[in-house]
């Protein structure tokens, strides 16, 4: 793989997210509006978590906690390929039509509903599971997780493709597949732990979130960034020591990777999600966050040598920065960095 001469990233705070969608929404209206097979092209996605995630199950596709995945080249890093009605699911329209364009206004049914409707035990979709969580009341929980491809330093899919037709290019280090050159074998849906490549069956080529790469050649945020409505995300070059996402990454050390131990190198951070306190059988609040710092540690961490404990160490210290700064109110350079406002402050591709 040719040397890369800079690398985009991008970081996510997860207690913003609000679950909206609107970031995927945005993907498909820019990138995938009116193409054939639009309903598979996932490129960004929110999944409710703790959850089976899209594909079902994705999070068991890689290595676990404390030992790297194999590096590319070693065929041992393929991982299973997700089935696509099983995994994926059929996708589905809603019954628009029968609730509110039947001639003369006699609609036969009077309730939005996913037509046709998956059904069955196996039966699956993306955000198949949305909303549900975990736990029991008072103490069930979840929280939303944005996914794009990471454009990890390390990619497995580029390596996974026969025909080199996943790339990563090296002025700005944005991973791509050639749809000229794909002929849809899917090897690079077997290479991506993430499974952040999705093979499109109504083209028959595999497709990925392209970073807006268009936009960032024109120094402009990826339409994720600037449309997300809570405002979530950051963008900036991983070598830009001024943008607010170098220093929350490295100045005030509150973004960790989603599962490192993948060995990819991702290059998209999160900021691990606070939550309020749970209750105890008495009825009194608990100390600790509803969320455990468990579940937490078992996705997030900063590289793929830390054990679950070292996890469950860095996430605590994550949050005992955010209580601290957060009670300086705007006085804090992390709040002011995090309660952002425009995209000029998310945005900072120079
Ligand atoms: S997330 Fe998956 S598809 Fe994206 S660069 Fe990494 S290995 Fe490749
Ligand atoms: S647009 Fe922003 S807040 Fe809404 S789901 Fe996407 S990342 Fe979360």
């Amino acid at each position: 793989m040719a040397k890369i001469q800079r690398q985009v990233q991008m970081l996510f705070d997860l207690n913003k997210c609000i679950g909206c969608h609107t970031c995927t929404m945005a993907c498909k209206t820019m990138w995938t509006d009116r193409n054939e097979g639009q309903m598979y092209q996932y490129w960004n996605n929110v999944e409710t978590m703790p959850g089976l995630g899209y594909p079902r199950n994705w999070e068991e596709s890689g290595a676990t906690i404390g030992t790297c995945q194999p590096k590319n080249d070693d065929e041992a890093a393929l991982t299973p390929l997700p089935d696509i009605e099983g995994d994926y699911g059929a996708p589905w329209e809603y019954n628009y039509g029968e609730v509110l364009k039947t001639e003369g206004g006699n609609a036969s049914r009077s309730v939005v509903v996913p037509f046709p409707s998956p059904d069955g035990p196996d039966a699956y979709a993306s955000n198949w599971d949305e909303d549900v969580g975990v736990g029991a009341f008072p103490n069930n929980y979840y929280f939303y997780l944005p996914r794009i491809c990471n454009h990890c330093s390390d990619p497995p899919c580029v390596s996974a493709c026969p025909r080199r037709s996943v790339y990563k290019r090296e002025e700005d280090g944005v991973v791509l597949i050639d749809q000229d050159r794909c002929r849809g074998y899917r090897f690079c849906v077997q290479g991506c732990p993430y499974k952040k490549i999705y093979f499109n069956p109504v083209t028959g080529k595999s497709e990925k979130c392209i970073f807006c790469y268009p936009r960032i050649e024109q120094g402009e945020g990826n339409f994720c960034v600037t449309q997300c409505v809570g405002r979530i995300r950051w963008v900036s070059y991983r070598d830009n020591k001024a943008s607010n996402l170098y220093k929350l990454v490295n100045n005030w050390r509150v973004a960790l990777r989603l599962h490192p131990e993948f060995g990819t190198e991702p290059n998209t951070f999160y900021i691990p999600p606070m939550s309020p306190p749970g209750y105890l059988a008495n009825g009194d609040l608990d100390s600790k966050g509803r969320i455990p710092v468990s579940v937490l540690a078992r996705m997030f961490g900063d590289n793929c040598n830390q054990t679950l404990a070292q996890r469950e160490a860095r996430i605590e210290e994550i949050f005992d920065i955010l209580e601290t700064e957060r009670a300086k109110g705007m006085d804090s350079e992390l709040v002011r960095i995090l309660v952002a406002t425009t995209d000029t402050e998310q945005v900072q591709l120079t």
